[in-house]
């Protein structure tokens, strides 16, 4: 058996049991998302700092907290303990004391989602479903296609009639059916949904399933862990529809319960400032239901957020904030962080880079503050934005005295 305990309403605190409802029936599927809370008590005795130096190097490896029967929890994979790298450059160049990057561009599908695409792979096989499908634009979609490749399962992925060819190829390749819907992103999530009740369907949207921000939260687990030692003041993650975030904070904050570190971090919500509905909630303490605005870093591109309340709640209980950054800051922060530290980030990943530099304007940070910035795709994912960022390369006829004219030309 796993160790869930109980499903807790975010907005109302009504509580449901492990076999019930998805999401809370007094507050309706809008607002009542539910809240996987765990028997931390329980989950102490095994979950120590010597027994998780022995365990699989993915994030199977926290077993204890994971929505999953012992059967259904792999011991081992390739999904997570992803690299924690030294940005020494980069820090110096945002005018911080020590920057981390943990890159999740390495998951096997090249972004963060591949934590809880899998993490849902393996409840929906628990629970006896044979395919399980989602409504995406992006990685959530692709990593759920490579998780349910992975595992043998079919997966039916509705993308809106926007989506850009580099992800719809990763999807035809992991195998995935792929329903283009000639229409809006909210109207391709509603069909999935309709689909997902008639077919059967094991249905992945982060937004109506709460086991699968548990698979988030073992980013905030692994940066837990990864730090324990040699804590940092803030974690920065950027945020979209809010699940992420809310997961990393809850990770950070279980690891703490369960004592396998004593410390926790503030975590920084970085929100593009074309859409930021989350950090606008934060100050308002409710959501612009009208949500319009957009921005280039297309991951985070959610004008209304479904997991809005836990974002708000998650940067607030960790006496963290939020900050918002133009489409050029993050443009600016895809070139540094390329540049600086070798990891090439996709936009909505180097969102988190930029919030440090809203984070030194605002006065949250100063030149001693130490950051640890996920990184939560890879630059590769999305080559039109990555381009737009970067510029083009020197185009030269084939002679010595054109590169000379280029190498003269260049400045340090
Ligand atoms: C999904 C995603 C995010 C944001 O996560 P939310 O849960 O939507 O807030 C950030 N970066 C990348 C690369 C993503 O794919």
């Amino acid at each position: 058996m796993s160790l869930v305990g109980k499903l807790v309403c975010v907005q109302c605190g009504a509580e449901y049991s492990e076999d019930g409802a998805w999401t809370c029936s007094k507050c309706g599927p809008d607002e009542g998302i539910l809240d996987v809370q765990f028997d931390l008590v329980r989950a102490a005795k095994t979950l120590t700092r010597a027994g998780l130096a022995t365990r699989t190097r993915s994030h199977w490896r926290y077993r204890e907290l994971l929505p999953l029967d012992e059967a259904f929890c792999p011991s081992d994979g390739d999904v997570g303990w992803t690299p924690l790298i030294e940005a020494p450059r980069l820090a110096a160049a945002l005018g911080i004391g020590r920057l981390r990057l943990k890159d999740d561009g390495r998951n096997p599908s090249g972004s963060f989602k591949d934590r809880p695409s899998s993490v849902g792979v393996m409840r929906a096989l628990q629970e006896g479903a044979k395919s399980i499908a989602c409504a995406s634009t992006g990685n959530a979609a692709s990593s759920l296609g490579r998780a349910a490749a992975a595992a043998g399962m079919s997966c039916y992925i509705f993308v809106p009639k926007s989506c850009p060819d580099g992800k719809l190829a990763q999807l035809l390749a992991y195998g995935a059916c792929v329903f283009k819907v000639m229409g809006t992103y909210a109207e391709a999530y509603e069909l999935c949904n309709q689909a997902c009740r008639e077919f059967g369907w094991y249905n992945r949207n982060c937004a109506i399933n709460p086991y699968l921000v548990e698979g988030k939260k073992t980013g905030g687990l692994e940066v837990a862990e990864q730090c324990a030692d040699d804590p940092p003041d803030w974690v920065a993650a950027s945020v979209g529809d809010g699940c992420s975030i809310a997961g990393m904070a809850t990770g950070i904050a279980e690891m703490k319960a369960v004592g396998v570190v004593s410390w926790s971090a503030k975590m920084l919500g970085v929100q593009a400032a074309g859409v930021a509905p989350v950090a606008e909630a934060m100050k308002t303490g409710r959501l612009d239901r009208a949500g319009s605005g957009t921005t280039y870093a297309d991951s985070i591109n959610c004008p209304v957020p479904r997991n809005w309340r836990k974002a708000v709640n998650a940067v607030r209980e960790s006496g963290g904030a939020y900050v918002t950054v133009s489409d050029e800051e993050i443009m600016e922060a895809v070139r540094a962080t390329g540049r600086l530290t070798g990891v090439f980030a996709e936009p909505a990943a180097a969102t988190s880079v930029a919030g440090i530099v809203a984070g030194r304007r605002a006065g949250l940070l100063d030149g001693k503050s130490s950051v640890v910035a996920m990184i939560t795709g890879n630059g590769l994912k999305d080559i039109a934005g990555a381009l737009k960022a970067v510029g083009g390369p020197n185009e030269i006829r084939p002679e010595l005295g054109e590169v000379r004219r280029v190498v003269e030309g260049r400045k340090g």
